[in-house]
């Protein structure tokens, strides 16, 4: 973050998940078979989805109930390390397609569809970060979203 020029690299499908597991392994944290089925579930979706969808189709997937807690731990975990974005105004996830990198994503959030469009602008995050520093609070993690209609709902 607050680095101007970087090679930034978006990834999907099977390199997102080795690149997820790269970023969570070189973080301290275990790359188990739990954790890499919640983060494929995740990165299946193109839009933000729920802990209790992703908890839903695992059950499913393996005839054996995932219970939404251990997901909810899951997603927490990957949220800390960069492998996941909260969307907070849908109150969902989305897999984090730059895991090694990290920005303040901003989402662009369809109340129609429910797509979240992603886009990363060092400018607008240094610029939101500054007002909190000039009122000597500590920015930790700035939520940035814009709720209205996508271009395919308008
Ligand atoms: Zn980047
Ligand atoms: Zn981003
Ligand atoms: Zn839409």
């Amino acid at each position: 973050m607050g680095q101007h020029a970087h090679t930034h690299n978006e990834h999907s499908g099977a390199s997102l998940v080795a690149e997820a597991s790269r970023a969570l392994i070189a973080a301290g944290e275990q790359w188990t078979a739990m954790r890499e089925s919640v983060f494929t579930e995740l990165a299946r979706h193109e839009r933000p989805v729920s802990a209790y969808d992703i908890a839903d189709n695992l059950s499913a997937a393996r005839g054996k109930r995932v219970a939404p807690n251990s997901v909810y731990r899951i997603l927490d975990v990957f949220v800390a390390n960069n492998l996941a974005l909260r969307v907070e105004s849908a109150n969902a996830y989305l897999a984090n397609t730059h895991p090694g990198c990290a920005h303040d994503c901003i989402f662009l959030v369809c109340d129609e569809c429910g797509e979240a469009a992603h886009v990363d602008d060092e400018e607008v995050s240094r610029a939101v970060r500054a007002i909190a520093t000039a009122r000597a609070f500590k920015a930790e993690r700035p939520v940035l979203e814009i709720r209205g209609l996508c271009k395919a709902c308008t």
